[in-house]
């Protein structure tokens, strides 16, 4: 008889599933995304039946008793401090938290629901990006409008990205013993956050009350004064397409063309508008990182992960240059070589490699 010892993962987003599939030891045995979902009545149950077939089909599984439970990315928890087994309760919970992330829960339930009905027996888990971020004190969670509104609407900051830097930590921890006390870790893919985190647990993020707060993203503004938000709507003369824009337009893609900072690095001696997206990426970046080592009352780490954060050492050098005063100083060369460490000051300036599929698996065995 099948052991049941593999953990599927499941991210279903708008138009895609990625999946991921581990062995209850953290071993990854295989990954993958199928994407198209959305079109031509491709359903996310279409796409998980297509996962499972393919990963019966290269062998990857014998059969499905050999999965013990289905961990699930869910954007929103709101204010879930911790992964959950998935019952009523726990779905309720997610539903209520679509309006807040209309963009993702939706998805994340649909995936939930299909895989519920192809694996009925098997459990599954939800593993919040929010959860990380609920340590975030109520001064730094709350947004300075009258709290009649805030509290009926549940608008605070609520932080994303919480997945990555909880694996960040925990492999600070496996590696030196501790996670520093006074942390700061850039999370700089296509949707970039940066968090302050103080003893193991997070005291600030960039992201918000959506994702769209904080750093110059791929293809969001981050932050912008709600003043020209509103000046946009009266010239347009409407609200919808503004989302839109703030969201899907702007950012790295808004300023420059494209979301590629490979593209924009080639381009950035000779393009004017992609070296303006990159200095404005940094810029704001250095920001963050000063107004974070200010609330940690100093600096011993700061981390960069991530597709940007990992493989862009031009994106490292510009938001670490003239940092020197804190401690922060890079070695140029161990920089370019995207080497481990890569600092030689006080400050710890380190490149990590996230992984968001491995800490869903290791939060599902926890659980299961
Ligand atoms: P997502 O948020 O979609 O998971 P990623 O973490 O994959 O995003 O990061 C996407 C960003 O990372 C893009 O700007 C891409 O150009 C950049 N990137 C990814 N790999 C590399 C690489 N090897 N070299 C330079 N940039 C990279």
């Amino acid at each position: 008889m099948e052991q049941r010892n593999k953990i599927l993962i499941l991210n279903c987003g708008s138009s895609s599933v990625k999946y991921a599939l581990f062995t209850k030891s953290e071993k990854q045995l295989t990954k993958g995304i199928i994407s198209h979902v959305g079109e031509k009545g491709k359903t996310h149950h279409h796409a998980i039946q297509e996962i499972l077939k393919q990963l019966l089909q290269k062998k990857y599984l014998h059969s499905y008793n050999e999965i013990c439970a289905v961990g699930h990315r869910v954007v929103h928890g709101k204010d879930s401090t911790q992964s959950s087994i998935i019952n009523k309760k726990i779905l309720k919970k997610i539903k209520e938290a679509s309006v807040l992330a209309p963009l993702h829960n939706p998805h994340n339930l649909e995936g939930i629901s299909a895989i519920q009905k192809i694996l009925p027996k098997i459990p599954n888990i939800a593993v919040f990006d929010t959860a990380f971020h609920t340590t975030i004190p109520e001064v730094a969670a709350t947004y300075g409008i009258p709290q009649k509104v805030s509290k009926k609407y549940h608008i605070k900051r609520y932080g994303f990205h919480g997945i990555s830097y909880q694996y960040i930590c925990e492999e600070r921890k496996k590696e030196q013993g501790k996670i520093p006390s006074r942390l700061i870790v850039c999370h700089l893919g296509n949707g970039s956050s940066i968090t302050a985190i103080k003893n193991g647990k997070s005291v600030e993020t960039s992201m918000g009350f959506t994702p769209m707060e904080g750093l110059l993203m791929g293809t969001r503004a981050g932050d912008i004064d709600v003043g020209a938000v509103f000046h946009i709507a009266k010239m347009q003369n409407e609200c919808r397409s503004i989302d839109h824009l703030l969201n899907f337009e702007s950012g790295l893609k808004g300023i420059a063309g494209t979301n590629d900072m490979r593209i924009l690095w080639k381009k950035y001696f000779k393009n004017k508008n992609a070296k303006l997206a990159i200095d404005i990426y940094c810029h704001r970046l250095q920001k963050y990182i000063g107004a974070y080592t200010a609330i940690l009352g100093g600096i011993d780490t700061i981390v960069f992960t991530a597709g940007i954060g990992e493989n862009c050492p031009w994106i490292r050098e510009k938001s670490c240059q003239g940092l020197e005063f804190l401690g922060i100083q890079l070695d140029k060369e161990k920089n370019w070589k995207n080497k481990a460490k890569i600092s030689r000051g006080k400050v710890n300036v380190l490149v990590m490699k996230t992984n968001e599929e491995k800490m869903i698996a290791r939060e599902v065995s926890r659980l299961v």
